[in-house]
């Protein structure tokens, strides 16, 4: 039979590596898994500015420093896609593609990813134009057009990355007015090389067979069907709860996302859930980091609590 952890989180992003620094620094034995690379939606961002202690971070660098730290006290890493957990009798098993887990508590750590807008051409140019990833795909685009699709700090902050490799940017919003902070909004209105489509509609992402031409849209007001030339896409219109293993468990609202109580409990006893994946109002690397503290700190309780009970019943607790 597999080794019996203490605790099993599943996802490296802030939030899990958070959460697996507090728990092994509790002395818990921890395994973290996670299906890609470490620093989950990090990996993905360019420059970090609204993370205490740094004036400014690569995204990726600061995934780096995160694992350092979660790995430093002992907790164990694996790359896994975990597609189940079942709970039976308190112990939680922790499938994934290839190897089945145990512990004693879970904490979900998977995130969101992007979402697609469902458009023709979105997918059949899909590494060939489309992307979700400036960090990832900007390169590809040095001094050329490309058009950023969305309104929020994704798609503005990331259109600004873009403004450092490409000629131009345009940055098409289906509204009169940004939902990206502030802060954001004020550098890219003052960004030479950025402009703006407001309240369109964007229809379908063109091309000639081998690559992309361009974006086409509707004037929402006008209705006036109009093509702008890009080499490249990228689409920033939200995200959503990478959620789907657990749905059998009953914790998920009805839009996938996982409410908790304040100590980041799910419905389930030993099951917690923290960072993007919960349901909450603002997803950043500061409130992932900081759900991870008290989760890893919850599960330390739980598991006190867990040896309690079973020393009060006289049996001898579960051997690690
Ligand atoms: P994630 O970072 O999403 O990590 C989840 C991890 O779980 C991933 O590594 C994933 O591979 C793994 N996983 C998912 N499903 C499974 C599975 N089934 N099995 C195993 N592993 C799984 N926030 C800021 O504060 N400042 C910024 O400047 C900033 N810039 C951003 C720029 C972009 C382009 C994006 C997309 C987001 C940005 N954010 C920023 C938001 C921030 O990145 C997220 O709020 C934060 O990463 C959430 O952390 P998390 O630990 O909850 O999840
Ligand atoms: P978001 O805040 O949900 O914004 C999504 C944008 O896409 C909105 O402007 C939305 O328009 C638009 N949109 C949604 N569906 C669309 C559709 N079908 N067609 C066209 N446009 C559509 O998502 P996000 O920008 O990816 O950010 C996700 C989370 O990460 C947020 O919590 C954000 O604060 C955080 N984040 C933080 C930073 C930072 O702190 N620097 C950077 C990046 C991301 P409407 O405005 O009309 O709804």
């Amino acid at each position: 039979m597999s080794k019996l952890y203490d605790v099993i989180v599943i996802g490296a992003g802030p939030g899990g590596m958070t959460a697996a620094l507090y728990a092994s620094r509790a002395n818990l034995s921890v395994l973290m898994l996670d299906r890609g690379i470490y620093g989950g939606q990090m990996n993905n961002t360019a420059a970090v500015e609204n993370y205490p202690g740094f004036s400014s971070i690569l995204g990726p660098e600061l995934g780096q420093k995160m694992y350092d730290g979660a790995t430093q006290f002992g907790a164990e890493y694996a790359y896994g896609n975990v597609t189940d957990v079942q709970d039976e009798g308190g112990v939680k098993t922790v499938t994934t593609d290839e190897d089945t887990y145990r512990a004693l508590a879970v904490i979900i750590a998977t995130g969101a990813e992007h979402r697609k807008l469902g458009i023709p051409g979105e997918e059949s140019y899909g590494g060939r134009g489309v992307s979700y990833c400036a960090v990832c795909d900007g390169a590809f685009f040095k001094n050329r057009e490309v058009v950023v699709i969305g309104g929020g700090d994704s798609a503005v902050e990331e259109g600004l990355y873009l403004t450092g490799l490409a000629s131009k940017v345009t940055v098409i919003h289906r509204r009169d007015q940004l939902r990206a902070q502030k802060i954001i909004q004020q550098r890219a209105f003052a960004n030479e090389k950025m402009s703006f489509i407001w309240n369109a509609q964007v229809e379908e992402v063109v091309g000639d067979d081998n690559k992309v031409t361009g974006v086409r849209y509707r004037d929402k007001v006008t209705g006036e069907e109009t093509t702008v030339p890009a080499a490249g896409v990228f689409i920033y219109v939200g995200i959503k709860p990478l959620t789907d293993s657990f749905k059998h468990l009953g914790v998920l609202d009805d839009a996938g996302w996982i409410p908790t109580d304040e100590l980041m409990a799910t419905k389930v006893p030993g099951i917690f859930a923290i960072g993007d994946v919960r349901a909450k109002t603002l997803r950043q690397i500061t409130t992932a980091v900081g759900e991870g503290g008290q989760a890893g700190q919850s599960a330390f309780n739980y598991l006190q609590g867990l040896q309690d009970a079973t020393l009060q019943d006289g049996a001898v607790p579960a051997a690690q």
